[in-house]
């Protein structure tokens, strides 16, 4: 177990490997997916185990999806059994982000305590789909995704975010949070197109096949709405645009909220997988290495399916 000295060290370590990895030169003539590889890999933990959706189908593919673009991944997959649950305690200050692809019951106090310890002093965390319906009654949790459904999930929990007179704003309207239409493709639009993780990108581009999550509400603070997608009625949806990528700060650390993602072929989408990996790099360092926008990357008018082989190896239990 560390001590938060030990604690403190590990994450001085890790900036300083941040900062390496930020210096490293990228040669402009190389293809774009293999130019982004950095000599100091970022190190990611990704979290699963227990998900309503496959985990065990999507974590290989994204860690073929952050493996490809230059990252270290390791796995901690919770095991079955509440004494699993109750010793789970994943090493989160040995990685510069965390990507959670779980959607389950409540860690213990300690494991709480060590996520809100890593990304306060500075980590970074990446929420992917349905990862944003767990923990409705984690305070610190609901405050680093900004919002999220399900779960019970109410005005209690915050506002909706809207899109009103081209600003988005807090609602505070009574009613559920979280919901879906059926799955179908999608056009995303940019809504902070300066950002590091949308620099350079087309500001409008369709998505494969996805849930498209609407009516998430949660705290709902120091958030940047990215993008977002309308969500048709005609197909069960709110009516509403509905935003879908969030850049958030927590105390010290930086927070990448993609809602997109429900499925291998949701994560096929080459603009789901270029956001994950912009999302990674600012999460953990606060900017994104430039880069050619992927040959690719979908159009307004054609989504783009990229299928890559699936990362092979087993989680840590
Ligand atoms: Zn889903």
């Amino acid at each position: 177990m560390l001590t938060s000295s030990t604690a403190s060290l590990v994450l001085g370590a890790l900036c300083c490997a941040a900062i390496a990895w930020m210096q490293d030169p990228t040669p402009s003539t190389a293809p774009a997916a293999e130019a982004a590889k950095p000599s100091t890999p970022l190190r990611v933990l990704v979290i699963d185990g227990r998900n309503n959706h496959a985990w065990r189908a999507t974590t290989p593919l994204l860690r073929a999806i952050l493996e490809r673009s230059g990252c270290a991944v390791e796995v901690a997959t919770l095991g079955e059994g509440a004494e699993a649950l109750a010793t789970f305690r994943p090493e989160f200050a040995k990685h510069h982000v965390v990507l959670s692809n779980y959607n389950g019951p409540t860690w213990s106090a300690e494991a709480r305590r060590d996520l809100e310890n890593f990304v306060g002093g500075g980590g970074g965390l990446v929420v992917v789909h349905a990862a944003d319906n767990a923990f409705p009654e984690w305070k610190e949790w609901n405050e680093m995704i900004g919002v999220g459904g399900w779960g019970d999930r109410s005005e209690k929990s915050g506002p909706y975010l809207r899109l009103r007179e081209g600003r988005w704003i807090a609602d505070p309207t009574p009613g559920a949070g979280g919901s879906h239409g059926a799955q179908h493709e999608f056009v995303l639009t940019h809504h902070a197109s300066d950002h590091p993780i949308l620099r350079g990108l087309p500001k409008r581009w369709k998505h494969t096949q996805d849930e498209l999550y609407d009516r998430l509400r949660g705290p709902a603070q120091n958030v940047t709405v990215l993008a977002s997608a309308f969500a048709p009625k005609e197909l069960g949806g709110s009516g509403e645009e509905e935003p879908l990528l969030f850049a958030l700060t927590w105390k010290k650390g930086r927070v990448f909220h993609t809602a997109l993602g429900h499925s291998v072929i949701a994560m096929q989408c080459a603009g789901f997988q270029e956001t994950l990996v912009r999302g990674v790099e600012w999460a953990a360092t606060g900017a994104v290495r430039e880069r050619a926008t992927p040959s690719d990357f979908p159009t307004e008018e054609k989504s783009s399916p990229r299928e890559l082989e699936p990362a092979k190896g087993e989680g840590k239990r």
